[in-house]
């Protein structure tokens, strides 16, 4: 079997994304893969309702978010040995920003957590769904218990 050379995870920084960063790290070594991650800012449209708020409000806002997540990713990164270079922070839909990132970067596996009992998930479907739809490479759900 031919083995994968780049590996990306998706990492959402719940409780248990160190199981799933364990599966992925796993197997790059074993097939000495190149290991990259990536998180995105779900970005949630917000209506313009008439409360008043200040827009510049919401892009100070937004620009802390990506800050904070890239802060936290890089060192999340380096407690894997994955260097700086190999970090994505992105903004939007998740499923559909990580499998664009996939397909930019030739990579051929996908690693992601399945479980889809948090947050938006409920209302909007899985992520691990939703990238197992839209990957055009292999993507491998890690089974996570659901609390
Ligand atoms: P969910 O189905 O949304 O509960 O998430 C399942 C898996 O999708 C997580 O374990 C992560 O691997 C990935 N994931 C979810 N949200 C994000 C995000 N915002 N950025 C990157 N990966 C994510």
């Amino acid at each position: 079997m031919k083995g994968y050379k780049h590996i990306l995870l998706a990492v959402d920084f719940f409780e248990q994304a160190l199981t799933v960063s364990s599966k992925a790290k796993s197997l790059a070594d074993i097939y000495g893969a190149k290991l990259s991650l990536i998180h995105v800012v779900d970005s949630m449209p917000i209506p313009d309702i008439g409360y008043g708020w200040d827009s510049s409000f919401d892009v100070d806002l937004t620009g802390e978010m990506i800050a904070s997540a890239k802060k936290r990713l890089n060192d999340f990164a380096s407690s894997l040995g994955v260097e700086a270079g190999r970090v994505w922070v992105e903004m939007g839909s998740p499923k559909t920003e990580i499998t664009r990132v996939a397909e930019e970067n030739q990579v051929d596996l996908i690693v992601v957590g399945s479980h889809g009992r948090h947050g938006w998930a409920l209302l909007l479907g899985s992520t691990a769904t939703g990238v197992l739809h839209h990957a055009k490479c292999d993507v491998l759900a890690v089974r996570l218990k659901d609390n």
